[in-house]
């Protein structure tokens, strides 16, 4: 369906059992669930899917580390339970979406004989308590195996490093295969659009209003209820609802920088359980690139936050301590933040919540708030919501069990991890760049690489990158792509690993869109000053 037919759509079947506001991780995973449930569900993103925080994450399938020691020092069973659930949905993430996502193998490195025992029992239990849902075993490596398998490593002082794994994912692939597997299930799902406003009756909300971002058109919807999962932004929407609410969160930034792959080896990842200032850095391996993450400062709320040049400094001089090469700042291809959305008090007593990191809140007139968490559990968040919704709401689903704990996302059902080879010999086109597409959109790619033949663009678009022509227009017309930007930074991931190369492949994204889209000179000229605005302000 193309936007003038979603559209249609959403107003043709209104009313709805629910209406999720947010496509990040949360309000797509909501959706999911409740479709395949059987409910009636439409999904509205002010802006693209995972244009907030689910598109700025580390992009780490993990049950959380630094939970555990939290959960051992402190005795925490609240901490335990988080790690252990942390797990198990690591472990249904790798599998519901396999070709997005992937296990990596990590290196803790030690520098004092004293934390060996201390580091290493620690990441044994994160093994025991993975149970049957473990990835692969810790295991201690001596000095010379630490710097074999992450050879820029600080060799000075180094005494040993402790193996381990996790997960990795391509988050903002990840939110629009969440999305689009919702579509699957019946769910009307559109980027774009903004909620504007709740419709109430004798003090109950029966519906939403809507303004189209693109149009300035808006539109009403009625349903039984709305779910909240506007990330960061969940308070100015409980605002709509009530003007005088108080706050549930508070927000930080999390800044990533990006550097050449030299800084990464292709396998392996560096965790950093604590810097001297207390906080957990990551220098991982991703799209052929080293991400480097994160920062923890307070910060306001943006919808495009833009890393402060003291962020970019601080991640720099530790990458520094712990590289043996140089790293000057002309080194860094991208920068982004994400906002962290920090639940105020998450055990605070008018709420229905159920675990210690994220919570449902319910206003007095229904509106239902799900607000924190972390991108690996988003698919319990989302469970624990529409059960929440079925039992507070009168709401029939055709089943009263959640659906999704082995419900592949689109991609993922008949994907061929060695597909890729295949691919190149069919098309005729380089093994990495088939590689590449064979990881981002798994059993879809050879309908792609078919649109690319059939419309000669199976051509780069930027030197150096696998992403292709082909990608613009298949995320047109199967994946709601509306301006450049979702091209750049979430459809393929250029603006997230190397700005110059998406500033070069942006007029030909554009091009390649107004054909498709059918854009006069005035909407072009507008797309390319907005486009260069992201580009230049952040993401
Ligand atoms: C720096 C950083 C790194 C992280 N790394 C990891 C990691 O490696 N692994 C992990 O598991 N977790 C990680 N997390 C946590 C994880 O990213 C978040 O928990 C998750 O992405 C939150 O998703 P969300 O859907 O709640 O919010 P968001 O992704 O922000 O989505 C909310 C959406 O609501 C939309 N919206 C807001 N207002 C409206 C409106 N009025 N109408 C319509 N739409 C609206 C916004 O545009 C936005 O797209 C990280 C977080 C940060 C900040």
């Amino acid at each position: 369906m193309n936007r003038e037919e979603i559209l249609t759509h959403l107003q043709q079947q209104s009313p709805y059992d629910l209406i999720v506001v947010g496509g990040g991780a949360s309000g797509c995973g909501v959706a999911l669930d409740a479709a395949s449930r059987g409910l009636k569900v439409a999904l509205v993103e002010k802006n693209d899917f995972a244009e907030g925080t689910s598109g700025r994450s580390t992009k780490l399938v993990h049950g959380g580390v630094r939970y555990l020691e939290k959960a051992v020092k402190k005795l925490d069973r609240g901490q335990y339970n988080l790690v252990r659930d942390g797990l198990r949905e690591r472990a249904l993430l790798l599998q519901n979406a396999c070709h997005l996502s992937n296990r990596l193998t990590l290196v803790t490195p030690i520098y004092n004989w004293l934390e060996v025992p201390y580091v290493f029992a620690g990441l044994k239990l994160y093994d025991l308590l993975s149970g049957k849902s473990h990835i692969g075993h810790s295991r201690l490596l001596s000095r010379a195996e630490a710097l074999r398998r992450f050879p820029m490593l600080k060799a000075k002082g180094l005494k040993a490093g402790v193996q381990y794994h996790d997960g990795q994912f391509h988050d903002a692939r990840m939110t629009l295969a969440i999305a689009l597997t919702a579509q699957q299930q019946g769910a009307t799902i559109i980027n774009h659009m903004a909620l504007t406003g709740l419709v109430k009756t004798a003090g109950v909300i029966k519906g939403a209003t809507l303004t189209d971002q693109l149009t300035g058109d808006d539109l009403s919807l009625n349903c039984t209820c709305v779910i909240n999962a506007g990330g960061p932004f969940v308070d100015e929407i409980r605002k709509l609802d009530d003007p005088q609410t108080k706050a549930l969160l508070t927000t930080s930034s999390g800044v990533h920088i990006v550097l050449d792959q030299r800084f990464a080896p292709p396998d392996t990842g560096l965790m950093i359980p604590q810097t001297e200032d207390g906080r957990v850095l990551f220098i991982l391996p991703w799209e052929g690139h080293a991400l480097v993450g994160t920062t923890d400062e307070p910060a306001p709320l943006s919808e495009h936050p833009r890393p402060l040049d003291t962020e970019i400094d601080y991640l720099l001089r530790h990458a520094r301590s712990y590289f043996d090469l140089q790293i000057e700042p002309n080194d860094i291809k991208a920068t982004w933040s994400g906002l962290r959305p920090l639940v105020a008090n998450p055990t605070t007593n008018d709420t229905a919540g159920l675990a210690r990191d994220h919570i449902l809140h319910t206003s007095p007139s229904g509106l239902v708030t799900l607000a924190g968490g972390k991108w690996t559990t988003y698919r319990k968040m989302a469970q624990d919501t529409v059960d929440y919704a079925i039992n507070h709401f009168p709401l029939e689903p055709a089943t009263k069990e959640c659906q999704t704990a082995h419900l592949p996302l689109v991609g993922s059902s008949d994907f061929d991890l060695l597909g890729g080879t295949k691919l190149a010999k069919r098309f005729a086109i380089e093994e990495e760049t088939a590689t590449y597409l064979n990881r981002c959109y798994g059993d879809q790619a050879d309908q792609l690489l078919e649109l690319g033949r059939s419309s000669d663009t199976l051509r780069p678009l930027a030197a150096g990158h696998p992403c292709l022509e082909a990608e613009v227009i298949y995320a047109v017309r199967f994946e709601l792509a509306q301006r450049v930007i979702d091209i750049l930074a979430r459809r393929t991931h250029l603006a997230i690993v190397d700005t110059q190369a998406a500033r070069t492949a942006a007029p030909r994204i554009l091009e390649l869109m107004a054909a498709e889209l059918g854009w006069n000179q005035q909407r072009c000229d507008e797309e390319a000053k907005q486009t260069t605005r992201r580009l230049n302000e952040g993401i």
